[in-house]
């Protein structure tokens, strides 16, 4: 049995207090919401903490707000979010996104806040200390060679969050906060493409709410998320896919494709949305434009399935993604 390592647990009821815990202990100390992340990792030792701040009985970081736009606090429960109508009737694929996260049992205690901040995974990494010492470790924890990429300078592990690429097709913002001041900036730039240092906030800042932006709305967004995995419950995905279209008629006036699961980042593929702008969505521009997905997706061995495979596969996902947002019958 993998046991916790020892830690003090701090359990502040104010965002302030955790923010002064954060700030003071800078880089001892780690946030925790449901840890269905960090508990597996702390256990596995290739993440680290002497302090951990709980932030489950701040009610700052609860609520959803519907207003125009929606605020969803980040501690909110991912299985109340699939079900919560200001997602299901507003922005039905990010409910869909959600509802794939692991199993029901682990989206009653995960939270939105903490799949955004999800690590980043890897064959190679997410392994017991005794596995990952038997091959010396890795350059994520540990080590210094990467095992998928032995001459790379970086790590390619993956980011495998499944409401991320959804946020970042909606275009939603983040909002963080230190005991500095807080700030809001897009979700797409929360990720950097580094499978160690993969999130742009400090280590002292708190995700406090994801804001999705009015115009993402239903009534004016057409959107779809589909994600490939080994079985249909449980597993992280392989492949992922988060299609955004506004439409003038029938003609698309501006479109966001991002894909999960094949970079350390969420892969927004530009080649796909500058070939659907402008079009009418047929079964025929939805199969040039999903063709193109092929070059924004280059899987490596880090994962479950074959990467040739997983790259190979892509534009049919993507194309059926694209069919479902416009309702196109496969
Ligand atoms: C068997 C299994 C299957 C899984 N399958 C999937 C899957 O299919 N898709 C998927 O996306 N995830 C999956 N997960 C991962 C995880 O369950 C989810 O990503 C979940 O949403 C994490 O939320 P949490 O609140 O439990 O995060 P935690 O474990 O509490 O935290 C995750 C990380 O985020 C940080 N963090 C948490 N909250 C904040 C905050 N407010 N501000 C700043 N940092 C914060 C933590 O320090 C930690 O580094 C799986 C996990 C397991 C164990
Ligand atoms: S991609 Fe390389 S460095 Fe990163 S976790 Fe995997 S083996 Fe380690």
């Amino acid at each position: 049995m993998l046991r916790l390592p020892s830690f003090r647990l701090h359990q502040p009821k104010h965002l302030a207090e955790a923010l002064e815990i954060l700030a003071g202990e800078g880089d001892a100390a780690r946030p925790v919401a449901g840890g269905t992340d960090l508990w597996p990792n702390l256990k596995r030792r290739h993440q680290r903490a002497e302090h951990v701040v709980s932030l489950t009985a701040i009610e700052e970081l609860r609520g959803v707000r519907a207003n125009g736009e929606v605020r969803i606090g980040a501690t909110e429960i991912l299985g109340d979010l699939e079900e919560h109508p200001a997602l299901v009737g507003r922005y039905p694929a990010l409910a869909a996104a959600i509802g794939s996260i692991s199993s029901p049992l682990l989206r009653n205690l995960g939270t939105l806040g903490g799949n955004v901040c999800l690590d980043t995974r890897c064959t190679y990494y997410d392994q017991s200390e005794e596995w990952r010492r038997s091959i010396d470790y890795c350059m994520k924890s540990q080590g210094k060679i990467c095992w998928v990429a032995p001459s790379s300078p970086r790590c390619w592990a993956v980011q495998s969050s499944d409401s991320a690429p959804m946020l970042v097709a909606l275009g939603a913002r983040v909002k963080l906060a230190s005991s500095g001041g807080e700030r809001e900036i897009p979700v797409a730039d929360l990720y950097r493409d580094d499978g160690i240092d993969y999130l742009t906030k400090r280590r002292d800042e708190l995700v406090t709410e994801i804001v999705l932006p009015a115009e993402a709305d239903a009534s004016r967004c057409r959107s779809a998320f589909l994600k490939l995995r080994r079985r249909g419950s449980i597993d992280f995905g392989v492949l992922s896919v988060a299609v955004a279209l506004w439409m003038d008629g029938d003609v698309v006036r501006d479109a966001r494709v991002v894909l999960g699961c094949v970079a350390s980042f969420p892969s927004p593929a530009g080649e796909v949305a500058a070939e659907l702008v402008g079009k009418r969505l047929e079964a025929e521009a939805i199969a040039a434009a999903a063709a193109r997905s092929r070059a924004a997706a280059t899987p490596m061995d880090n994962t479950d399935f074959d990467p040739r495979w997983r790259g190979q596969v892509t534009p049919v996902y993507v194309e059926r993604a694209l069919r479902s947002a416009v309702g196109v019958v496969p």
